[in-house]
């Protein structure tokens, strides 16, 4: 069965659930091999996981170098294991860095590059990649013409299902960054954000728009994803108005998600912003005006104040949690 590449998207040694819809996406083409590409010692601490969601090898990249890099270093080791592998696939998640990467990674390997990937398969015997395109609009499947097909996989977009794997662990060299060409890490500042689960990551998000009115007023879609356990996130127009940072703007020019549930407050429902969040599994929408494009594609809603529906759907969670 032929080999399928896996960037292994981790944090702190522990692997992120979208690496878990990687490894299932990839059983779907042929064999899945983890790749980690980070700080030594990081491999040790994913093995398990990674084995539990079908990961037939792991290839263990690991330097030093490796956290004071940007992209590169993950690049330059996926390239040289495609060469060397001659695998049927890579996926890559498609988060920020994950495309930068597979972006990079597919003119290196003169390589065709499908992005934003909801599903994949093999159709005679070509790697085919479903993609949910035009806001959600239309679901179309798309495959590479040349080289070995980059995949960006959408994080939610595949739910991963466990499937016991060996793990076999094979070590690899990371190349010296070329510190004239790399981007190099030069500090850190901790995420705004405290606890609350990565936007992209989680399976409930809470998202407020210019309905809000006001940063202050964020508090009610805060209240709501505490309780909840949920990101939050925003629309374009509630981060231009200042109501609340650019890094949780969820959308066609922010981030996509595809929680199991979304709840919308105070958002219209423009396609921009239906394009980052209409394949949550169920969405909720919360919105004063009746004719609001949202409820076109909320599983529920509410035509109501915000301000009087939040607090008491946030009072009843809280009393049922007990
Ligand atoms: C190239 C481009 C890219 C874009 N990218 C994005 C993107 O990534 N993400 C994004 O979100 N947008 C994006 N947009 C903008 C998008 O077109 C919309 O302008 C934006 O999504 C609107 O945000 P909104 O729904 O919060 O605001 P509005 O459209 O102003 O809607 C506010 C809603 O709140 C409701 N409301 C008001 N008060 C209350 C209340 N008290 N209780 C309940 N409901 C209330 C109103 O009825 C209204 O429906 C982009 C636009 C362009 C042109």
């Amino acid at each position: 069965m032929s080999e399928v590449l896996v960037l292994v998207d981790e944090i702190d040694g522990e692997a992120k659930k979208v690496t878990f819809e990687l490894l299932t996406a990839a059983r779907e083409l042929g064999e899945p091999s983890a790749v980690v590409v980070a700080a030594p010692g990081t491999a040790a601490r994913l093995k398990d996981s990674l084995a539990a969601y079908g990961a037939a090898k792991v290839y263990v990249a690991e330097s030093d170098d490796v956290p004071n890099y940007l992209v590169t270093p993950k690049v330059d080791v996926l390239a040289a294991l495609v060469g060397a592998a001659a695998p049927a696939a890579v996926l890559v998640p498609a988060t920020a860095e994950g495309k930068e990467i597979a972006g990079r990674l597919a003119v290196r390997t003169d390589s065709g590059l499908l992005v934003e990937a909801v599903g994949v398969a093999t159709e005679d015997g070509a790697v085919v990649g479903t993609q949910s395109i035009f806001g959600g609009a239309f679901t179309v499947k798309a495959k590479a013409t040349r080289g070995t097909p980059i995949v960006t996989v959408r994080p939610g977009g595949v739910d991963a299902v466990e499937a016991a794997g060996a793990a076999v662990e094979e070590t690899v060299e990371v190349p010296a960054a070329d510190a004239a060409r790399a981007t190099a890490v030069t500090g850190r500042e901790p995420v705004v954000g405290g606890d609350r689960p990565e936007l992209t990551e989680a399976s409930i998000v809470v998202s407020g728009g210019r309905g809000v009115g006001s940063a202050e007023k964020f508090e009610v879609v805060e209240k709501l994803a505490d309780v909840l356990g949920a990101a939050v996130g925003a629309s374009r127009a509630a981060v231009d108005s200042g109501y609340y940072p650019a890094q949780f703007q969820v959308g066609q020019t922010g981030k996509t998600v595809s929680p199991q549930l979304y709840v919308a407050l105070g958002i219209s429902g423009a396609i921009q912003h239906r394009a980052g969040m209409q394949t949550s599994k169920t969405i909720v929408a919360v919105n004063k005006d009746a004719e609001a494009p949202i409820f076109e594609i909320a599983d529920f809603g509410v035509v109501g104040d915000l301000f009087a529906v939040a607090p008491q759907l946030t009072d009843e969670v809280a009393k049922r949690k007990g």
